[in-house]
């Protein structure tokens, strides 16, 4: 069957086009990288490194770009706090991104590009939008687009022209032509980071990088831009309107957004400070865990952010890998399964789910269903029918979903088993203790402490905490 997703543009699940048979080319907004990332970040990349694992399980080749926002307000903000550069605070927060997005089991994308690798396509694009009068400068060096020669403006959004004229916030002092523009190219300040341009130094507006890094590297027209809703407007809008305007042919065939994490009622952001960092939640909770936290809600629905929610993941999570682990025990080296009509019905039926707008709802429901017969399989010794689900789950299913993939449960299984031995070596300790032999006891707390485990005596017992510097 075809794939179909819902196209943000007309509101309506369409089936999946593409410029060129058999190949998606997918540009997703990325993250601006002057923190680490939170559960709110995590839910595009999540969400769309799983979308492109279906759409190559399909068959497609898929060309996927997602950017890193390396200069901006925020940026510039922390790199002056810390009295560093603002290239040192992206270069330490990209690196960072890179060890979150590992520790989810997020594949990097086929081009990650930096904004301020492409400031010279930036001026170019710039110049050829002024060249057209569709953008203009104004007397400090700024560059805005003109809204209004853009006659399909707010297209994407839904949103009327006049109707944002009514809303549009008056700004002191503007150099605007019209409150509906949008800055391009922004005059540098004093001891701003900056570029020389036609226009005097400055640095590019925050939209213009998306067009010219998704032109450059996908072509004028790609397949499917994607981000979270709440780029739609202005940042998608206003992407949309500079390429069309300067091209004349389409931007994206199609525009796929995901919803916001929700805590309270106000979505998770940084600049609300209500944020839950990714690096936190799979410590807490493991991979597996918060990868089904942000999946098991279809895409476009808002997901309510509680620790609770995310312990009943953890949950559901772990009885998974607890049978996974089963099987895993039981046989070492599972092989391919020879297909049948069971096994091709509930791998059709996954796939199904996922063709209808990405439902992964319905496809992690699927997978719970097949784990549970794994199960049963294993409790009445049906080793061909478990051996099909074991595959189904972690070949098939898991690598679609980025979850329970193998690996997964090693890493469990490994942690497990190392804090059994910490038990005993705690147990043991105590009992030195207790005979008052303390040249061992505390050899044994000084050398776990080497290891990063820090021991506290308290009335309630030993207890351990891991501490940085450890292996
Ligand atoms: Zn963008």
């Amino acid at each position: 069957m075809a794939v179909y997703i819902t196209n943000t543009e007309t509101g309506k699940k369409e089936k999946l086009r593409t410029m060129e048979p058999g190949v998606v080319k997918m540009y997703v907004c990325g993250p601006t990288v002057y923190n680490y990332i939170h559960i709110g970040n995590a839910r595009p990349a999540v969400t769309f490194d799983a979308f492109r694992r279906f759409l190559e399980y399909k068959g497609y080749r898929v060309i996927m770009v997602q950017n890193f926002t390396d200069i901006d307000d925020k940026i510039i903000r922390e790199a002056n706090e810390w009295g560093v550069s603002f290239k040192d605070v992206a270069d330490t927060f990209i690196m960072e991104y890179w060890k979150d997005a590992h520790a989810l089991g997020i594949r990097a994308a086929n081009f990650h590009p930096r904004t301020t690798d492409f400031v010279k396509e930036i001026i170019e694009m710039v110049e050829k939008l002024i060249a057209k009068e569709i953008a203009y400068v104004v007397e400090n060096g700024d560059v805005y687009f003109s809204v209004r020669k853009f006659e399909k403006y707010g297209s994407l959004s839904g949103k009327n022209i006049d109707d944002l004229l009514a809303g549009a916030r008056i700004e002191v002092n503007s150099l605007k032509k019209d409150p509906l523009d949008f800055v391009l190219w922004k005059s540098a300040k004093p001891s701003e980071p900056n570029w020389e341009s036609p226009w005097g130094c400055g640095r590019p507006g925050w939209h213009i990088e998306c067009s010219v890094m998704s032109q450059e590297l996908l072509g004028d027209t790609f397949d499917i831009h994607a981000g979270g809703e709440d780029l739609i407007f202005p940042h998608h809008e206003d992407e949309k309107a500079q390429s069309e305007a300067l091209t004349g042919k389409p931007f994206a065939l199609q525009w796929m957004h995901n919803a916001m994490i929700i805590i309270r009622g106000d979505k998770m952001s940084k600049s609300l400070g209500n944020v839950f960092m990714v690096r936190e939640a799979v410590r807490r909770y493991g991979k597996d865990a918060v990868k089904l936290f942000l999946l098991s809600k279809h895409y476009r629905t808002p997901i309510e952010f509680s620790p609770e929610i995310l312990e009943d993941n953890k949950r559901a999570a772990s009885r998974v890998l607890k049978t996974l682990k089963r099987y895993e025990e039981k046989y070492s080296y599972p092989l391919v399964p020879k297909r049948d009509a069971w096994l091709n019905e509930k791998e059709a039926e996954f796939i199904e789910a996922l063709e209808d707008d990405f439902n992964t709802p319905k496809a992690i429901a699927i997978l719970f269903e097949t784990a549970k017969e794994l199960n049963r399989a294993m409790d009445g010794g049906d080793e061909d029918k478990a051996l099909k689900a074991y595959h189904l789950i972690t070949r098939v299913f898991g690598s679609i979903l980025g979850i329970f993939e193998e690996g997964s449960y090693y890493e469990e299984r490994k942690d497990t088993a190392g804090e059994k031995v910490l038990e005993k070596i705690i147990e043991i300790r105590n009992k030195f203790r207790k005979e008052k032999n303390y040249i061992a006891a505390d050899l044994i707390r000084d050398g776990l402490k080497e290891l990063g485990i820090q021991l506290f005596d308290t009335a309630d017992g030993t207890k351990w905490e891991k501490i940085d510097g450890g292996e």
